[in-house]
């Protein structure tokens, strides 16, 4: 049996991420261990009743609990600040299950229209057929769109939903003011965190009512499995997505959560890393002649630099850029590089680059792509843990 986690909610953020969580077992083990059983045994058939009639804590099956996933679980929570987390077997399931969970038919939903794209195909081709509708709006002026927000919402609006930065061109958005716009008319803010992780940002600490998470991006950081997690405090939402999972099965597995707790016992650093290296490119980025335009929330050229100074600790790892020219002399820079790969996942140790305009936004109308400001010319890199000068070499040969 293991006993329960040693209380580290007085410790700073470094320590809790590396020690917040774990119940050692009886074998005294030094790290986490991972507990592959799908199952649980009871002593007797009175304790058997018992759990499954909710009336003593303790596992049951794998699919509503299990130790390691619960010490990510933990883990995680504290991070945020939080009192509670829910792990997922991806991010989109993190989403789709506070979704099913706090959502019904008849109810509208106000979603940002710079999302993942994924997060929009939830919205606009799957949950529509349950009746729920979502209503899309841009979150690049906080003063202005604040007010644009507040004029979409409904009586029926029961959520509001938005990440910031958003992907790929880093808008950032006002968390606490979308967080008063939503508690005034009675609705949630849920507000994906994946680019930032709480090592960056903690938005619930600006009135957010659920943090989302794609573990697979920052938490694991180094690209090796799929995860997501829902961050709250609130014990009834707890209660209801937690329901859901249970009953709908996207759960997380227990070896996943155990490579979440490594990726996230190392966050810290690694946020801290690729904001510098981040940082560094993108100013070098600005000098270059053949580039028009760099959006990185560090730079004092972004137009909500100051508001991501206040909501975020450090700027995070991803830019995008624009080229002069067009699609021709961005592929061109994406073909010349050697190192960098090729792919549209961010949040990795490896450096990556992508032309949204054909990958990642390449489903949406040139009409939307065009309203959402992804030009043809428009790169974006997710910068890694490589030496900057050899990224830096990687890019130079595209644009020279
Ligand atoms: C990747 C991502 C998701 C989806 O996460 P998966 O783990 O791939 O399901 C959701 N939101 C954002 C911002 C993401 O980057």
């Amino acid at each position: 049996m293991s006993n329960a986690p040693p209380d580290f909610s007085h410790y700073a953020f470094e320590t809790r991420a590396v020690r917040a969580g774990q119940a050692r077992t009886h074998e005294g083990e030094h790290n986490d261990p991972i507990f592959t059983t799908s199952s649980y045994v009871f002593d007797s058939a009175a304790q058997a009743k018992a759990r499954f009639a909710h009336e003593e804590p303790g596992n049951v099956y794998s699919r509503f609990t299990n130790p390691t996933v619960r010490t990510f679980e933990q883990r995680l929570a504290t991070l945020e600040g939080a009192e509670h987390c829910v792990a997922t077997a991806s991010g989109m399931a993190a989403i789709l299950t506070t979704c099913l969970a706090l959502l019904k038919a008849g109810d509208h939903v106000v979603a940002s229209r710079n999302l993942f794209g994924s997060t929009v195909n939830l919205f606009v081709n799957i949950l529509s057929r349950f009746g729920i509708e979502t209503t899309f709006i841009p979150i690049t002026d906080p003063s202005r769109d604040t007010e644009a927000w507040g004029k979409v919402i409904r009586p029926e609006t029961r959520m509001l939903f938005l990440e910031s930065p958003a992907n790929p061109l880093t808008e950032i958005a006002d968390i606490q003011a979308m967080a008063d716009l939503a508690h005034a008319a009675d609705c949630l803010l849920v507000v994906d965190n994946a680019m930032c992780t709480p090592a960056l940002q903690k938005p619930l600490t600006f009135g957010a009512d659920i943090v989302i998470h794609s573990g697979t991006k920052y938490l694991d950081g180094q690209g090796r499995c799929v995860g997501g997690a829902v961050v709250t405090d609130s014990e009834s939402i707890r209660n209801d997505v937690f329901g859901v999972l249970r009953t709908s099965g996207p759960s997380m597995s227990p070896f996943n959560a155990w490579v979440f707790l490594k990726g996230l016992e190392t966050l810290s650093l690694r946020m801290q890393a690729h904001s510098k290296a981040a940082l560094e490119i993108a100013h070098w980025l600005e000098k270059q002649p053949s580039i028009a335009r760099v959006y990185y929330p560090g730079l004092t050229s972004h137009p909500q630099h100051t508001l991501a100074a206040r909501q975020q600790s450090a700027f995070g790892g991803i830019i995008a850029f624009d080229v002069q020219g067009d699609r021709e002399e961005a592929w061109r820079v994406v073909d010349a590089t050697r190192m960098l790969s090729i792919t549209a996942n961010f949040g990795d140790t490896k450096t990556t680059i992508t032309h949204p305009a054909t990958t990642t936004h390449g489903r949406l109308t040139p009409e939307q792509r065009s309203e959402a400001g992804i030009r043809e010319s428009l790169l974006r890199i997710s910068v890694g843990l490589e030496d900057i000068e050899d990224i830096k070499a990687d890019l130079e040969r595209g644009l020279a």
